[in-house]
């Protein structure tokens, strides 16, 4: 390490935030245990964004209906309106 002295924090952290830039997310997530902290810092959020597009209740998954609710969520409310 003796002739590394001259490289702060701050320049590492540069170099390796640029560096990591240009390899790219896909790559970045086939280094051994990234994808997994990845995965589970970004749980909710992937499946909240997927259940959104495919026009899915963001809380549990299941399919709305016409009017946008989700009967598995608010199944006392909407009973009558199956
Ligand atoms: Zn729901």
């Amino acid at each position: 390490m003796t002739g590394w002295q001259w490289v702060t924090d701050e320049m590492f952290n540069g170099k390796m935030t640029s560096l990591a830039s240009a390899i790219g997310t896909g790559r970045l997530l086939q280094i051994p245990g990234v994808y997994e902290l990845v995965k589970e810092e970004l749980n909710n959020t992937v499946l909240e964004s997927l259940a959104d597009e495919h026009g899915r209740c963001m809380d549990c998954g299941s399919l709305l209906d016409d009017a946008n609710e989700c009967h598995s969520c608010n199944d006392t409310d909407n009973q009558e309106n199956i």
